[in-house]
């Protein structure tokens, strides 16, 4: 079975994983809690926004049918009966020849009809009783209408989104003090190599640092999960599906690396030759990251990325975090593709479909794609930079600079990178 695999598609992978997770339970977070989680029911405007006619600038408020012969040489004077702070409800309406002193977002007085911002009235400084109003004004001119942003009862946030910074104001804005959203998925991460070594042990000759397992983390962390770092699987196969099932019951589900390929000690391979572990896929049509596997075990998904570092983010982008997304029920699990223009030849033909890591920029608005030249599997050092996969189609001659491609755009926080 280790050198005799049944290739699957990347999208016949993805469905093969998402049949094997549901939407999780709902729960309530307070608001200031509620950063990157996913909502778990549409949010509506509680009420019209802005709840009440104000004025969007410090001014007075007039009737304009009085400025209509205002000029800067020929200014009218109007009566000044109050000053209106942001907060404060007017408690005079205005009358013909009269004017109110307002402040930015403070409400309209009855009677006026439009705001004369104090930069066209004389002396604006100063809080006197008559004011020298420079300009005629339009009708409705500097109000901001009440509901004119949107009106009570409209949808403003749907179910599924994450929440970033603008759902927070829109939040806070409608009094949502606390927020419906979808439990966080536990996922489990572990790795696996006896060459690894934590970030804060010495290294010794032949080690390396494992820097999937923070990797993993931090892009469950971005598409809304809660990462449950678990450690490393010993190499002895009985020992190591001990901890396996002891693990798969502390998560949603789990996520390995490394150990997937054909190599004599690669421990993934070796486990699931078990009848114990229910295959669902052992071969991706992918590059990077082909012998990508999933399996169920003891009633736990797994899915096993390849421990090449580039590979191993690409499965997770890729695998991953969609099934991140079902769980949070967010409305497509299946990510989305731009169209760009390939912005440097890539000629290295693949027999699959490569997923070419590189970075979307825009010029002269088009959407330009350059691929990452350091983008061999195990390579990381610029993982940090890229902002999309570029999707070099199979065949023979990869493709040409100015060639059309499809584009992946990464995500954090559910948003594009770029
Ligand atoms: P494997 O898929 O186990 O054959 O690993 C492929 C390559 O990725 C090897 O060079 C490993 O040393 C490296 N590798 C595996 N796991 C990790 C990890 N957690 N962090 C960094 N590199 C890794
Ligand atoms: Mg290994």
């Amino acid at each position: 079975m280790r050198f005799h695999r049944e290739t699957v598609s990347v999208e016949e992978a993805v469905a093969k994983l998402l049949e094997q997770v549901a939407p999780l339970a709902i729960e309530e977070v307070p608001l200031a809690e509620a950063y990157g989680r996913v909502l778990a029911e549409p949010v509506y405007a509680a009420y019209d926004l802005p709840p009440f006619d104000r004025s969007p600038l410090d001014g007075y408020a007039v009737r304009s049918a009085d400025t209509a012969s205002a000029t800067p040489d020929t200014p009218v004077t109007l009566e000044v009966i109050e000053t209106v702070a942001a907060g404060e409800v007017p408690r005079h309406p205005v009358a013909s020849g009269q004017a109110c002193r307002i402040m930015t977002g403070a409400m309209m007085p009855d009677g006026a009809d439009a705001v004369v911002m104090f930069e066209q009235t004389e002396n604006p400084g100063q809080k006197l009783n008559q004011v020298n109003v420079k300009r005629a004004m339009k009708p409705g001119e500097n109000i901001a209408r009440q509901g004119e942003e949107v009106a009570k009862d409209n949808c403003v946030l749907q179910a599924g989104e994450q929440i970033g910074a603008g759902a927070l104001a829109l939040l806070a804005t409608f009094g949502a003090a606390c927020v419906q959203v979808r439990r966080r998925p536990r996922i489990g991460i572990v790795s696996t190599g006896s060459e690894l070594v934590e970030p804060d042990q010495p290294l010794s000759p032949g080690k390396i640092r494992n820097s999937n397992a923070p990797m993993i983390a931090g892009m469950i962390c971005d598409a809304g999960g809660a990462p449950v770092v678990l450690g490393c699987l010993p190499d002895e196969p009985e020992t190591a599906k001990r901890k396996l099932a002891d693990w798969s019951k502390q998560v949603d589900f789990l996520v390995t690396t490394g150990g997937v390929s054909v190599g004599d000690f690669d421990l993934i391979t070796t486990l699931v030759e078990d009848p114990q572990f229910n295959l669902l896929f052992h071969r991706v049509a992918m590059r990077p990251g082909s012998p990508t596997t999933a399996v169920v075990y003891q009633g736990t998904l797994i899915c096993a990325l390849s421990g090449n570092p580039s590979a191993c983010f690409i499965g997770c982008e890729l695998l991953v975090k969609p099934l991140l997304a079902k769980l949070l029920g967010k409305p497509n699990s299946i990510p989305t593709t731009v169209e760009a223009i390939l912005a440097k030849d890539y000629l290295k033909p693949c027999p699959y479909p490569r997923y070419l890591r590189g970075s979307i920029e825009v010029e002269q608005a088009v959407l330009y794609a350059y691929p990452d030249m350091n983008d061999k599997a195990g390579r990381l050092v610029t993982l940090h930079q890229n902002n999309c996969l570029i999707i070099i189609p199979p065949g023979g001659r990869g493709r040409r600079a100015g060639e059309r491609v499809r584009v992946f755009p990464l995500t954090k926080n559910g948003q594009f990178c770029f």
